[in-house]
């Protein structure tokens, strides 16, 4: 019985060494044979007449060889020649000349008399119609020849070891020995029309363009389908949880903001109240804040914390790094103390490989995935100091509260997930800066019984695409207007050789009394060798701004030194840091309203954009200055980019655009299988689409349970893998 899942190794026809490299790209039956889909196709109809003139689209032509030749130049150098004539050629009929240099078996191959086939681009070589090594056959059977020419061909993903034509002829074959092999649909028909035996069919071989893009856009929706199931599925089944509800009165909240010295944004405003309905709902929230830098993600997170603590529970905030945590913990017992909540801090100076994770463990299986853990955590948990002041938020709240002394805000790095300290009521965990943290992480989060609620924050833009399948299992709420107090940044890209130029300019801003970040790029922040280029770096930093005051922060630097350089830079001892990268996410100082970045092309769009986030924080008018030696066309056109625009969505879109497509998903990090023919950019429609068709179905059965949803249910289940036995 011919069936796709028939191992490639029961075919007797594919000979030996095909079969391991096929192993290598994980292709061991035919269906993942015939799921290894063409990148692109070429149009290798064949063209009626032979050309008379150059063309820069290639071409197939079909003809006899009525001449060969072999010359050779400069030596050892040679070109084999074979002229090539119309087999019904008419008075206008030119020969063509096809040529290859140095390919020593092609002569062997071709012979006068024979007919062949090629495929290149005619161009004009003196009076004489060339092509320079064209894809070519030899006729002997035509079926052959059907496969690879005279047809609209495919061309497959660049494979070790496996030519395209050997690719493309085991294909063909499987596709001839399995012809209804069986495929089961994978989308509603109500999403995709037509099988997907045709539509497999189609995409390798297509009789015509049309039928192509109809098949692909089948192909893509199935794709996609089975991925938004697998979100939705996760989406669906952490709502379907019993959670609590942590939502306080809102009194203590109202104070904090009373106490603010600015107002929240329209913005704020909006996501808290979004915050604040989950909170209150009975079950988890599982919610994205998104916010591009500088739009005041803090106060939010501060918000809900409020309303969980003022409820009576726990609420923890975690950063991912030492810096960060650190300075979130300051800030919120300088805005929090007032309100006499105890805060407290822990961070972890090292993190070592698996181990139990008390914190956050499963009650069913603790600790089975390999995860890191904080080892030895420097705790440096201060618990502010009580004040007599006791108004009715804060009775309420020490009512509620289950010990006294407990921290009621615990603020720390990621690591706080896998310290040995528990929490004995959490009921919010708030996630800064979410795109250091995978699925995986967050899953252990939520799989806390009971559930607490969640919020992830993310100052990373991505693509509006990206967001409904990286986060697509997520609520979204998005801040998306800045504070109005906001100098502009200006940003502009400077040649290195004009550095003197710049330092001048940055010496009267200094002068100004503003402050300056200069960045420079490490390749790896634990390097020695790094770590005396930024000494050596930072050497020259210092003449060059003297007598301006200068430090060094780099992530070798031990965390409690960092900690007092941050903080002299902070009260403005400091006018100048150089420093590596690790000041990329959240550092907050608004005096410092200049940074200049060296080597700036060797950055990403997306984190130059985080860097420069950095600044620009208080009223005074920002520069942003990316020193650049790099004369690339691709270099100049990305760091174009960040002098035409500020905002972070349109960074991320120049970003996509520029790079091309590619693993933006971050699998690893998001758990979603790897597309095969879907592209997110290209097919966002096809994308929007399908996960209304999936969102519709949980909707209807949450845990697909109706007779004519199993078939989704198996689709799930296969795709979480062996371990996954249920939705629900
Ligand atoms: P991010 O979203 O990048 O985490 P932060 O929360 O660090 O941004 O906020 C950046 C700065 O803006 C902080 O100094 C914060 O106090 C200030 N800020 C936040 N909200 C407002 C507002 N509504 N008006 C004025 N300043 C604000
Ligand atoms: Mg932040």
């Amino acid at each position: 019985m011919s069936n796709i899942s028939t191992k490639l190794e029961d075919l007797t026809w594919i000979p030996r060494p095909r079969l391991l490299a096929l192993r290598r790209l994980g292709i061991e039956t035919a269906e993942h044979l015939l799921t290894h889909f063409p990148r692109r196709h070429e149009d290798r109809t064949e063209f009626p007449q032979f050309p008379r003139e150059e063309s820069d689209v290639p071409i197939c032509l079909c003809g006899e060889v009525t001449k060969t030749s072999l010359r050779r130049f400069g030596g050892w150098k040679k070109i084999f020649e074979a002229t090539i004539e119309e087999s019904q050629p008419n008075a206008l009929s030119e020969p063509l000349v096809c040529r290859w240099f140095n390919l020593h078996y092609v002569q062997k191959m071709i012979a006068t008399g024979q007919r062949i086939v090629v495929f290149g681009r005619p161009r004009l070589r003196g009076k004489r119609i060339c092509m320079d090594h064209p894809e070519f056959e030899v006729i002997e059977n035509d079926e052959e020849i059907s496969i690879h020419f005279r047809r609209i061909t495919p061309i497959y993903p660049a494979t070790e070891g496996l030519s395209q034509r050997v690719l493309r002829g085991m294909i063909y074959r499987v596709l001839q020995e399995f012809p209804d092999a069986g495929w089961q649909p994978i989308a509603p028909p109500s999403l995709v029309s037509g099988d997907l035996s045709a539509a497999t069919r189609t995409i390798h071989f297509p009789e015509s363009w049309e039928a192509r893009n109809v098949a692909r856009e089948n192909l893509v929706l199935s794709e996609f389908f089975a991925m938004q199931m697998l979100i939705a599925s996760r989406r669906f089944k952490s709502s379907a949880r019993a959670g609590q509800a942590h939502c306080g009165s809102g009194a203590l909240l109202e104070k904090f903001s009373k106490g603010l010295p600015f107002e929240l944004t329209a913005a704020q405003a909006k996501v808290i109240s979004e915050i604040r309905r989950d909170l209150a709902a009975n079950y988890p929230m599982n919610r994205l804040l998104q916010g591009d830098v500088g739009s005041g993600k803090t106060v939010v997170a501060i918000a809900a914390m409020l309303l969980a603590v003022e409820a009576g529970y726990q609420a923890a905030f975690m950063a991912p790094t030492q810096i960060l945590a650190e300075q979130h913990y300051e800030l919120l017992r300088r805005w929090l103390e007032p309100l006499d909540i105890r805060i407290a801090l822990r961070t972890a100076a090292r993190q070592e490989e698996s181990g139990p994770l008390p914190l956050f463990a499963q009650k069913e299986n603790p600790g089975k995935a390999r995860v890191q853990r904080a080892g030895d955590g420097i705790l440096l948990s201060r618990v502010s100091k009580s004040s007599s002041s006791q108004n009715a938020a804060t009775r309420r709240l020490q009512a509620c509260a289950p010990q006294t002394n407990e921290p009621q805000i615990v603020v720390g790095t990621h690591a706080l997930l896998y310290e040995s300290v528990s929490f004995s009521n959490l009921g919010l965990a708030v996630i800064d800066e979410q795109h250091k943290f995978g699925v995986a992480q967050r899953a252990r989060l939520t799989a806390r019984e009971p559930a607490p609620d969640v919020l992830v924050m993310t100052a990373t833009p991505i693509p509006r695409t990206l967001t409904m399948t990286i986060y697509g299992d997520l609520d979204v709420s998005t801040i998306d207007e800045m504070p109005g107090n906001r100098g502009k940044i200006i940003t502009a890209v400077r040649d290195t050789a004009k550095l003197g130029e710049v330092l001048g300019f940055l010496r009267t801003q200094l002068e100004k009394g503003r402050q300056l970040y200069v960045i420079y790029p490490l390749i790896d922040e634990s390097d020695k060798l790094d770590v005396k280029a930024a000494a050596a770096e930072y050497g020259l930093w210092r003449d060059r701004l003297h007598p301006f005051r200068c430090e060094l922060l780099h992530g070798r630097i031990p965390a409690p030194e960092k900690q007092l350089i941050m903080d002299r830079f902070r009260r403005g001892e400091t006018n100048a840091l150089v420093s590596t990268t690790v000041l990329e996410v959240g550092v907050d100082v608004a005096n410092a309203a200049l940074m200049l970045i060296e080597n700036a092309e060797r950055f990403g769009l997306a984190q130059l954009h985080q860097l420069r986030g950095r600044i620009g924080r208080g009223e005074h008018k920002s520069y942003c200055i990316l020193l650049s030696s790099s004369e690339t066309k691709e270099a100049s056109a990305k760091l174009a980019v960040l002098e035409q625009t500020a905002n972070g969505f349109e960074v991320a879109e120049a970003d996509w655009e520029l790079r091309g497509p590619g693993d933006l998903l971050g699998t690893a990090q998001s758990g979603l299988p790897a597309l095969k023919i879907g592209d997110l950019k290209r097919d966002a429609e096809l994308m929007r689409r399908a996960r209304a068709a999936a969102m519709s179905i949980f909707e209807r059965d949450p845990c697909l349970e109706l007779p004519e949803n199993q078939r989704f249910l198996h689709l799930v289940v296969e795709q979480q893998g062996p371990s996954y036995s249920h939705v629900s």
